[in-house]
């Protein structure tokens, strides 16, 4: 039976011009990774920066599943160096599996490494608590609860709302599991705010304000689920879009303001771009029209695919094509029941889709899929998608950036190899090197 580092140095030898970095950090972002208890956390109050679990849970398992990752957390990221693939510096955000043959424990000098296969294949480095994790603010919620920072701590990730309205089999998207997440971390006793009062929010962006004096963070997003009628007596334009004022209001320019919401009518986007937001993300999910009805029925519902692209294009147009980056949710193209049988079939039609945008100026940019296990397509494909797919997907991304004159997207930090921070897909480790 072929091992998992046969497929992975099979995938590096075909495919020479992906980084070899990339390669790695996609497997173990589609599959997971194990941890040695010793190499796990002390939570908030030790001195490695937690799992924060700041939208879904991005486990392969749930949490009562978990064992002692889910009393002291796994750290939010690895950053992974050196061994026999001599790999430069690579950030991997951290989705738990107990199953996976990867693993990161202690070798027989004490050093953390991470195994593949029984056999070590990188140094493991942890980030280290930030100083602002280590204060509260004055009602006791902790800033990692409020404001956490991912992707090294470049982007603040503030979740505002913490469900989304679209809500059961025939609404939520089929991949995600925002609204289990919120449940088992309500069941398992943890802080978790559904709605986070904009207060504590400018309170915990105060805390890193003033504790972030290397001004390692950059900036922030502010997403949530969606909201297809109120929340707080708000539509989801003024919901999210209140924050952004606040923000802006208080930390005029300080970070870089994004926002993760449906594709809105240009009214809606407007508002969001005069409020101070400088990026937007109407994600698309998956090109395809029959996977986008079938894996995104609430957005079908209730905007629906054509309206959705049309309202992109127009998004283009009030902030600048450059800063406008839908993401969508890489593997599920290839997800059963109806997604593609083959990859070259997966790998065209996102390559269509990323013609579409990117030749009118427009760079998605993509998460690696993560089967959660309470979600529809994790239960049906524990393992995700094939990891030729995602090879193969970053070669044709950056392929048709070329083709279209394009560079690496603005808020994602610095790209290329040794240098990308981005966490949860590799697209900016496989792009040329940008100064940081
Ligand atoms: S719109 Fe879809 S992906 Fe986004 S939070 Fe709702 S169900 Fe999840």
């Amino acid at each position: 039976m072929t091992s998992r580092t046969d497929l992975v140095e099979e995938l590096m030898s075909r495919f020479p011009q992906v980084p070899r970095e990339a390669v790695l950090k996609e497997d173990l972002l589609r599959g997971g990774l194990a941890f040695d208890d010793a190499a796990l956390t002390d939570n908030e109050s030790g001195t490695v920066k937690p799992k924060s679990y700041f939208i879904f849970s991005f486990d392969h398992r749930t949490l009562p599943e978990l064992g002692t990752a889910a009393l002291r957390r796994p750290p939010e990221e690895v950053v992974l160096t050196g061994g026999p693939y001599e790999l430069r510096r690579t950030v991997v955000s951290v989705r738990i599996n107990p199953s996976s043959p990867y693993r990161v424990g202690t070798d027989g000098d004490g050093r953390l490494r991470l195994f593949l296969d029984g056999r070590p294949i990188a140094d493991v480095g942890l980030p280290p608590m930030p100083a602002y994790y280590r204060h509260t603010l004055a009602n006791g919620k902790s800033v990692m609860e409020v404001a956490p920072t991912i992707q090294w701590g470049y982007l603040i990730y503030l979740t505002a709302f913490r469900v989304c309205q679209y809500f059961g089999a025939k609404e939520e998207c089929q991949y995600c599991d925002i609204n289990h997440n919120w449940r088992q971390h309500k069941q398992a006793g943890r802080p978790y705010t559904g709605v986070k009062p904009v207060d504590e929010v400018l309170e915990a962006l105060e805390i890193i304000d003033r504790y972030d004096t290397d001004r390692a963070s950059q900036a922030y997003t502010l997403t949530g689920g969606s909201i297809t009628s109120q929340v707080d007596g708000l539509a989801e334009a003024d919901f999210y879009g209140r924050y952004a004022q606040a923000i802006e209001e208080r930390f005029p320019g300080r970070w870089i303001g994004k926002v993760v919401a449906q594709a809105l009518p240009r009214a809606d986007v407007q508002r969001f771009h005069d409020y101070g937001i400088r990026i937007y993300h109407p994600n698309y999910e998956v090109w395809d029209k029959r996977l986008f009805e079938l894996y995104c029925p609430g957005k079908e519902r209730y905007v629906g695919r054509e309206e959705w692209h049309r309202r992109i294009l127009d998004s283009a147009e009030v902030f600048g094509p450059g800063n406008v980056i839908p993401n969508f949710v890489a593997g599920i193209e290839m997800a059963a029941p109806h997604g593609f049988a083959s990859v070259s079939e997966a790998i065209d039609s996102t390559a269509t889709g990323l013609e579409y945008f990117m030749s009118r100026g427009i760079t998605p940019r993509f998460t690696t899929w993560c089967p959660e296990p309470t979600t529809p397509l994790g239960r049906a494909n524990p393992e995700g998608a094939p990891l030729e797919y995602h090879v193969r997907l970053l070669e044709v991304y950056r392929a048709t950036m070329d083709a279209n004159g394009l560079s690496s997207p603005p808020g994602y930090g610095p790209a290329g190899p040794g240098r990308a921070v981005f966490s949860v897909s590799s697209f900016m480790d496989t792009l040329p090197a940008t100064p940081s």
